[in-house]
């Protein structure tokens, strides 16, 4: 590998959920080949009193609790080094591909997982966290959404998936949702696959998955369609 491999620092009060799925399969591979690194920073380590307090009631009242920021600020400056630092939060700009793909161009992140009702604002603020959405309902916890991130990052990086083409012609890179796939047998459950696919015509198989695309796209995801619209009548 020619470049030095994405580095992922995890600030997180369950190191131990680490690297949970992203140790298995592709993932788990290029972590043990070297491909990329992965971190995990004990945010409790930088708690400096008797009981190592990382919350604390809300400011204003109300139920659950805050994380610190005084904590939470001695964590992040302890490992923040120019990589792009991500704050895991409903209240986040909803991930998309492409920001995955400029995450896996770029040299890392340092990733801030939330509990609790999450962490004091002038955290966010002061550190100048990107926070990141992985959807519109609420997790426990940061640490799935930062797995969801780094496992759609890590796939991406050279040489982690077999056949890099299989990346390109994937739901979203073209902007539109993915044909359907069929393998053998030919006949299941009296289900056939689609002649097209079985006529060895290269063409007409084509422009069958393309067809398959848009209307898959149409019927589901009216947003991604009519971006799309957008960008193919100019
Ligand atoms: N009170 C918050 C939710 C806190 S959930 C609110 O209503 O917005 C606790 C932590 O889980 C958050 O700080 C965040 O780190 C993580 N989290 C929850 N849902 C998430 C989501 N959809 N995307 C990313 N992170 C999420």
């Amino acid at each position: 590998m020619s470049r030095e491999g994405f580095r992922a620092t995890v600030l997180t009060l369950y190191p131990e959920m680490f690297p949970g799925p992203l140790g298995i399969s592709l993932a788990g591979k290029a972590l043990n080949e070297g491909a990329w690194s992965l971190e995990t920073v004990q945010i409790r380590d930088f708690a400096t009193d008797k009981h190592r307090m990382v919350d604390d009631t809300p400011a204003g009242g109300g139920a659950g609790m805050v994380m610190k920021p005084d904590v939470l600020g001695r964590a992040v400056d302890h490992v923040a080094d120019g990589r792009p630092k991500l704050f895991m939060s409903p209240r986040g700009k909803p991930l998309t591909q492409e920001r995955v793909r400029q995450l896996a161009d770029g040299p890392g992140a340092i990733i801030l997982c939330g509990r609790f009702e999450g962490v004091d604002e002038r955290l966010i603020e002061a550190r100048q966290f990107e926070e990141v959405s992985i959807g519109d309902y609420i997790l426990s916890g940061g640490e799935t959404a930062a797995i969801v991130v780094l496992d759609a990052v890590v796939r991406l990086l050279p040489g982690v998936m077999g056949n890099a083409l299989s990346g390109e012609t994937e739901s979203f890179e073209t902007g539109l949702l993915e044909h359907p796939h069929y393998t053998k047998p030919q006949e299941w459950e009296g289900r056939r696959i689609p002649d097209v696919l079985l006529s060895g015509n290269h063409g007409a198989i084509e422009k069958w998955r393309r067809a398959e695309a848009e209307r898959l796209t149409r019927e589901r995801r009216q947003d991604l369609w009519d971006a799309h619209g957008k960008r193919t009548k100019r």
